[in-house]
């Protein structure tokens, strides 16, 4: 990463991290616990997770529960049918499956309507953050890509920025028939799918004629109470705030049986709602002592304090796996020992500042003990001190 988008990122990160100063941590500890409690009891519970599924189902969605990757794509091509424009919002199951390149493979357009996210797919640019995914791009630069991008001049100036980019995704959602989102949570004991942001972009996703929610497995809470205790905690985490702008809880398509009682579906949008339930080794990694990586609500406050994020940014990433956390969940997945662990300083900063008090450094090392050998470790190790240390000498001279 260059070194002028480190300046951004730790810049963004500063200004949650002075948010956060605004609401004590402590207003969240009795949450903390609840919300460990949730994780630790529906993380592999195959009893909630078919509870869930029987609820969805009985509220009149469709549910798909997808073994891996693949199989999840051709479910939703299928859900797709003849569609050739899908619009959609911010999902990290989406990322993790490859989804638009699989369906742009297909001949069909997918629009991002996330504002960060329309950005990094037109300058084709890595996300830095799960929730602000170009945190580490100043806005000369995205103007200056989004102006060859559109062929019109755009202004550096975050208005000018975001009205152009809200055009574009505004013309899509007007024309597209199929939504895609992720979910934060889908609740077992109400059937209900739960979906928060800051934009108002999933409530324009979700209202086209069909819907396609896809999120994993380890999504899934008891109940909505459960599910808005990790919503508060995510969002304090993730942004400042204590709550999201928006909240979303689908627990049924558009109907009604005002006219002599006759039901009818789709009085408005959406008439038709699919939810894939993914795996993806999620099932296995319950079973291991690496399970607790499935308690991540996916909030980034570790890579706010992070040394090595904060120095080479999104290189300490592999794909949309960001972090130690990311590299260590890609690592289980492959079952290899992903290189860029060795560049881990096993601080412990991730897990001080982990809603979850993930052991991250933990993980990462039992993962690594068979790995690369101690020289190359204590090499690599003392290189990443080197950098960090040289980033900081830098960052005080400017
Ligand atoms: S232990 Fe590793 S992943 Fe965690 S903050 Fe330190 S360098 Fe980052
Ligand atoms: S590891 Fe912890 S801090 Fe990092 S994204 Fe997951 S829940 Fe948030």
């Amino acid at each position: 990463m260059k070194h002028s988008e480190v300046i951004a990122l730790r810049k963004a990160f500063n200004s949650v991290k002075e948010r956060q100063a605004q609401n004590p941590q402590a207003f969240f500890e009795e949450r903390k616990k609840k919300l460990m409690a949730t994780r630790e009891l529906c993380v592999g519970n195959d009893e909630i997770l078919s509870k869930a599924i029987d609820k969805l189902k009985k509220n009149g969605m469709k549910v798909h529960l997808a073994k891996e990757g693949n199989e999840a794509i051709g479910m939703i091509l299928n859900e797709l049918g003849e569609e050739k424009l899908v619009v959609k919002s911010k999902s990290n199951v989406t990322k993790e499956i490859e989804l638009t390149k699989a369906l742009e493979k297909k001949g069909l357009t997918v629009i991002e309507t996330d504002i960060g996210d329309r950005i990094l797919q037109v300058l084709k640019a890595s996300p830095s953050h799960p929730t602000g995914p170009v945190t580490h791009l100043s806005a000369k630069e995205i103007a200056k890509g989004l102006t060859e991008y559109y062929g019109k001049p755009v202004k550096d100036d975050p208005e000018d920025i975001v009205r152009i980019v809200r055009e574009d995704v505004i013309s899509s959602l007007s024309e597209a028939k199929v939504g895609v989102t992720g979910a934060n949570a889908i609740t077992a004991e109400e059937g209900s799918i739960v979906m928060a942001h800051n934009e108002g972009n999933i409530y324009e996703v979700m209202r086209k004629e069909k819907h396609i929610v896809v999120t994993s497995i380890d999504k899934i809470y008891p109940d909505l109470e459960s599910a808005m205790n990790m919503l508060k905690i995510l969002s304090y985490n993730a942004t400042g705030a204590t709550i999201p702008s928006f909240v979303e809880i689908i627990s049924g398509v558009s109907k009604t049986a005002d006219v002599e009682k006759k039901f009818i579906k789709g009085v408005h949008s959406p008439s038709e709602i699919t939810v894939i339930l993914v795996d993806n080794k999620r099932s296995e990694l319950a079973k291991t002592n690496a399970r607790e990586l499935l308690y991540c609500v996916g909030c980034g406050n570790c890579l706010l304090y992070c040394p090595m994020y904060n120095t080479i940014g999104n290189e300490f990433a592999r794909g949309s796996n960001l972090g130690g956390k990311g590299i260590a969940y890609h690592s289980l997945y492959n079952n290899e020992k992903d290189e860029k662990l060795e560049y881990c300083l096993t601080c412990g900063k991730c897990r001080e500042n982990c809603p979850m008090g993930l052991d991250i450094p933990a993980i990462i090392k039992r993962i690594r003990s068979s790995g690369l050998s101690s020289d190359v470790y204590y090499f690599l190790k003392s290189h990443m001190l080197w950098l960090y240390y040289q980033s900081l000498l830098r960052l005080r001279s400017e």
